[in-house]
């Protein structure tokens, strides 16, 4: 089974992702990690990620594995974990540079497929139920105000020991928001059979709670 979770940044797709691979003992596909290590190579390198040449030219040496070790995901930028390296707004800019770039997109296509060709997935992303999994008997496009989405990931970010602000976080969302949704390629938008999911005012036991009702009514039961 295959269930696709897109939806804009901050919206609360990797929790709920996470949740219902727990619950229906599937595996959890975090795409947005992938980009961010490939942002992550360019930093190191210093490359800027909005060089398309510069970029491409690079990926031939990146060396991505991404794999599932007890329920978690792991990705290896040559060879080594990159762990929460690629989990600061610095690396977020970088991977929403480099996302518009078709060249990355295809390069990172079949890494995810295969994952779901392999096992039973809740992937989230962006183009899951557009692009990369448009046979997913599943798709649930994830929203919540701009507001919300800030606030959770301030507080997220805060959690970890960071010192982003409420208002450095909004500004980068919008700005992110922005660049997935109106780049050329896979733009961040639903599929036609997405189901619209808001969760804004939701607590996440809530937005599971509705999901869950979501893929037993696509699915006839879980
Ligand atoms: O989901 P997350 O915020 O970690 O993703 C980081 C960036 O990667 C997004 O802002 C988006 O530009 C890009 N992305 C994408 N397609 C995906 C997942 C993420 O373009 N399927």
């Amino acid at each position: 089974m295959k269930i696709a979770i897109d939806g804009p940044s901050g919206a609360g797709k990797s929790s709920l992702a996470r949740s219902i691979a727990r619950k229906l003992g599937m595996i959890y596909v975090d795409t947005g990690a992938l980009y961010r290590t490939v942002g992550l190579y360019m930093r190191e390198h210093g490359i800027d990620p909005k060089n398309e040449a510069a970029v491409l030219a690079s990926l031939p040496d990146i060396r991505l594995r991404m794999t599932h070790e007890a329920g978690e995901q792991h990705i290896y930028l040559c060879g080594e974990d990159v762990g929460d390296r690629i989990r600061t707004p610095d690396i977020s800019m970088y991977a929403s540079a480099v996302s518009a770039i078709p060249g990355v997109r295809a390069y990172l296509l079949e890494t995810q497929r295969h994952i779901a060709r392999e096992n039973s997935v809740v992937m989230d992303g962006r183009d899951i139920g557009t692009v990369i999994l448009p046979d997913a008997e599943v798709k649930i496009f994830l929203v919540a105000t701009p507001e919300a989405r800030a606030r959770r990931r301030a507080e997220e970010l805060q959690g970890k020991g960071m010192t982003t602000t409420y208002e450095e976080v909004l500004a980068d969302m919008r700005q992110r928001d922005e660049n997935d949704r109106t780049r050329a390629i896979a733009p961040a938008v639903p599929a036609q059979d997405a189901v619209f999911l808001d969760n804004s005012e939701l607590e996440p036991e809530q937005t599971l709670a509705l999901a869950l009702t979501i893929i037993r009514e696509k699915t006839g039961g879980v």
